[in-house]
């Protein structure tokens, strides 16, 4: 337990209808007796109870208030924690936060009243993380995996992980204890089925894609010769006018990006520079980046104008299309020269949608293949990039131990098996040192 007591505004800056300061440590209670006046003259405040009264500098009254104390441990720091919800606005919360870093507070740091609850006991850093992530999240999917992550179901799953290791461990000290007893052959196949099962379980918990999907949004790159209408699309499905729209070939010289939120799914699409051979210098690396833009991204659209006949160019695009790739036919109102047979004639499989940019109405079938295509298992264990990449150091860890049985040298394997351990470990905190510690609570907000 830290001695201090801490305080800061838990709500987001600005005007707003309430404000919250919160308090917490063994002074929380002395602090909140000190500034704040319940009406009725109560004595003593009940724990858990919301008190209205006021709030009070002196003889000056800041405000009219709610207040609670929350006694330890029964509160989210598990220590005394007290919140004043006043009339939002940044000059009362300040002149309330004033009052109690006057009577012995310490301004909070980021995440601190998390830390504490993580430092207390109350809960596991996954735990904690998923706080953060669910304050963050930009998209519905990035919240759903954060409420299962606050229920534990990151936790959970490394723990139960984390002890079949430990009877692994136990397994492999036997065998170096007590050699007579036991046969290199027997002991070593005994632990490598083992390691197997549980590297198995660890990698299926190991996707890659959907986490990036959680986090980061499903990039999706538009492609095809000036013209085709790329930034009207991309303008038309953001509803932002991001790109500039004209009739001039090779207006689009850059990458150009705009964010949608697609059922829950956040979509950043990238409007490519026209991918036509250029001699102009600056349209030139234009046309570089859209390259790199394409090979970066989950999906790449080709857009095609559906009131021309398709050139070469177009042809070989279509068929370098990967699988999760999608062809859109664009100018549905103008008479259509290309259309899905066109483009079926070409690659019989592949996903084909004819659209207009001018009516947001026709472009739903985009909508519905980004929603198809960003749609991850509700029932990932692991939806954190620091948790993904600890899982893959313990099983490449796992990895090199099972390898080290094969050729019966237990010491190794069993320093393997502790790297492996350690790895683990920190997904929970239940091993975590302050830098560790330091790294995750930075990226938390002031008062939380
Ligand atoms: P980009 O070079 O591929 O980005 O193409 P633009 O989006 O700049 O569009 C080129 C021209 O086609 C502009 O004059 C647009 O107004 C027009 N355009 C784009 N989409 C459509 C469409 O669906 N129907 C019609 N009739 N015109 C379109």
């Amino acid at each position: 337990m830290k001695e201090d007591t801490i305080a800061a505004i838990a709500t987001a800056p600005g005007q707003g209808g309430i404000g919250i300061v919160r308090i917490s440590g063994p002074d929380a209670e002395k602090i909140l007796d000190g500034i704040f006046r319940p009406a009725g003259g109560t004595k003593t405040m009940e724990s858990h109870r919301l008190v209205y009264g006021r709030i009070l500098d002196g003889e000056e009254v800041l405000d009219e208030c709610m207040a609670v104390i929350m006694r330890a441990p029964k509160s989210y720091t598990r220590e005394d924690v007290a919140e004043i919800q006043s009339h939002g606005g940044t000059q009362t919360l300040n002149r309330v936060l004033d009052l109690c870093l006057r009577r012995g507070a310490r301004m909070a740091e980021a995440g601190e009243f998390t830390r504490r609850a993580f430092l207390n006991g109350r809960i596991d850093l996954s735990r904690a993380e998923a706080v953060m992530s669910l304050i963050a999240a930009r998209g519905e999917q990035e919240r759903r995996a954060a409420v299962r992550q606050m229920a534990g179901g990151t936790a959970d799953f490394i723990r139960k992980a984390s002890d079949e290791l430990y009877v692994l461990q136990a397994g492999l000290a036997a065998c170096m204890d007590y050699p007579e007893e036991i046969s290199d052959e027997e002991g070593a196949g005994q632990l490598r089925d083992g390691l197997e099962k549980l590297i198995l379980e660890l990698q299926e918990a190991v996707d890659e894609r959907s986490v990036r999907l959680i986090h980061e949004g499903m990039h999706v790159t538009l492609f095809g010769i000036p013209n085709a209408g790329k930034s009207s699309l991309l303008n038309a499905l953001t509803g932002q006018e991001k790109a500039i729209v004209t009739e001039i070939p090779g207006t689009t010289r850059d990458t150009v990006e705009g964010e949608m939120i697609s059922d829950g799914i956040r979509v950043i699409l990238t409007d490519t520079a026209g991918m036509r051979q250029t001699e102009d210098p600056i349209e030139r690396i234009g046309v570089e980046r859209s390259e790199r833009a394409r090979q970066q991204a989950d999906i790449a659209l080709l857009v095609l104008d559906g009131s021309r006949e398709p050139g070469e160019e177009e042809i070989a695009w279509l068929k370098q299309l990967q699988e999760t790739d999608a062809v859109i036919i664009n100018k549905s109102d103008l008479p259509q020269k290309t259309t899905e047979d066109t483009v079926h004639a070409v690659r019989p499989e592949v996903r084909c949608m004819t659209v207009s940019a001018l009516d947001s109405g026709s472009l739903q079938p985009v909508r519905d293949f980004f929603r198809k295509s960003a749609e991850i298992g509700d029932r990932l264990a692991i939806t954190q990039p620091r948790h993904l990449e600890a899982v893959k150091r313990a099983i490449a860890s796992l990895r090199e131990a099972k390898k080290t049985l094969d050729s019966w040298t237990p010491d190794m394997a069993s320093t393997d098996l502790q790297a492996a351990q350690q790895a683990l470990s920190e997904i929970t905190g239940d091993r975590a040192d302050e830098k560790l510690l330091d790294a995750v609570f930075s990226n938390f907000c002031v008062g939380k």
